[in-house]
């Protein structure tokens, strides 16, 4: 198969021939016919993340057919429409048993664990507990961008972020998880304050529901600006980037009691990210993480999509063949772009 590797972090990534991938006994081979590109591969390809050994394949918000099974799976079968959360779970640990597969103790994530989907094919693990059914109504573009971004922000905004209509909701960086998690604040019925350094950004915002934007490279405080137009503060705040600049901000933009979810990832040389801890106490604010959604937590997304309350299609800005692969991955470091870039393998 074809697929994109890369030898040494942050060095060209290339489109080559390689092995087919082989099903596990409880696993299956997935033809890959969409693939989300996301700042988690960036990450990966410049060595942030400790999971990845070379050469490796990124790749993790996918959906495509099922091409094989292995011998202990009866529940799918060959031609099976799937998508997958980029956690994939054991099924067995105490984390999975109490119904948490998306932080599993086992967990195994291709495009970091094992070779991904910027491939023609994928081996994914344990598929009783982490296929998700893709109905035919759905394309595999949009299926792919479920994966992670749309996921992850639906999770973030309702479930950790326990959005109740009628609040507000400020999202630090609209990229392309802060602008899924736009739209599905706005569709729980909470008011969005879209922050971004970015007009174009910003303005994809206001069309996915914010009522209100602030230029993060056009006012001295952030925070102070999400505070103003939100009468003291925002009742939920994301941090979508994934840096010390915006958790900070998303934290001191919060009212009394407040929660901050961290979404973007946090890489630092230490692993320790200095947030605004004497005003979590003084306010008691809560923070909270989100780390992708289990496999059974997706019907209820699902079902908001297929009504057309959620609009994951829109996010999908540019489709890219595998060959195109390689320097738009280079170019996320620089430009986390608005919207979605979707690849197509077989394209
Ligand atoms: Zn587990
Ligand atoms: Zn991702």
């Amino acid at each position: 198969m074809r697929a994109v590797v890369f030898e040494r972090y942050g060095e060209p990534a290339e489109v080559r021939e390689v092995a087919d991938p082989a099903p596990a006994e409880h696993g299956v081979v997935v033809r890959v016919e969409a693939t989300g590109l996301c700042r988690s591969d960036w990450h990966g390809w410049m060595g942030h993340d400790p999971d990845i050994t070379l050469p490796h394949v990124p790749g993790h918000e996918l959906a495509g057919v099922i091409e094989a099974v292995g011998a202990r799976v009866t529940g799918h079968r060959p031609g099976d429409r799937v998508t997958v959360p980029f956690v994939c779970a054991c099924g067995s640990c105490p984390a999975c048993a109490a119904g948490d597969q998306q932080v599993c103790e086992r967990q195994t994530q291709p495009g970091f664990t094992h070779w991904g989907s910027f491939a023609q094919y994928v081996a994914l693990d344990h598929a009783e507990v982490n296929l998700v059914p893709v109905p035919p109504e759905l394309s595999f573009a949009t299926a792919a961008s479920l994966g992670c971004r749309f996921a992850t922000a639906f999770r973030a905004v309702v479930a950790q972020g326990r959005t109740a209509p009628g609040e507000w909701v400020a999202v630090h960086g609209c990229g392309g998880v802060g602008l899924s998690a736009v739209m599905i604040a706005a569709a729980s019925g909470a008011r969005v304050v879209a922050v971004d350094v970015s007009p174009a950004a910003l303005d994809l915002a206001r069309k996915f529901g914010a009522a209100e934007c602030v230029d993060a490279s056009a006012v001295a405080d952030p925070a102070q600006a999400v505070r103003e137009l939100t009468g003291g503060g925002a009742h939920v705040s994301l941090d979508a980037l994934g840096s010390p600049g915006t958790c900070a901000a998303s934290v001191n933009g919060l009212r009394r009691r407040g929660r901050h979810v961290q979404v973007g990832l946090l890489p630092s040389p230490t692993g320790v990210t200095p947030v605004p801890m004497a005003r979590v106490i003084a306010l008691e604010l809560e923070l909270l993480g989100s780390h992708g959604m289990a496999a059974h937590a997706y019907p209820p997304l699902l079902e908001l999509v297929r009504a057309g309350v959620l609009r994951p299609d829109l996010l999908v800005t540019s489709t890219i063949a595998l060959d195109a692969t390689p320097s738009a991955l280079a170019a996320m470091g620089s430009a986390p772009g608005a919207g979605a870039t979707v690849i197509e393998p077989w394209v």
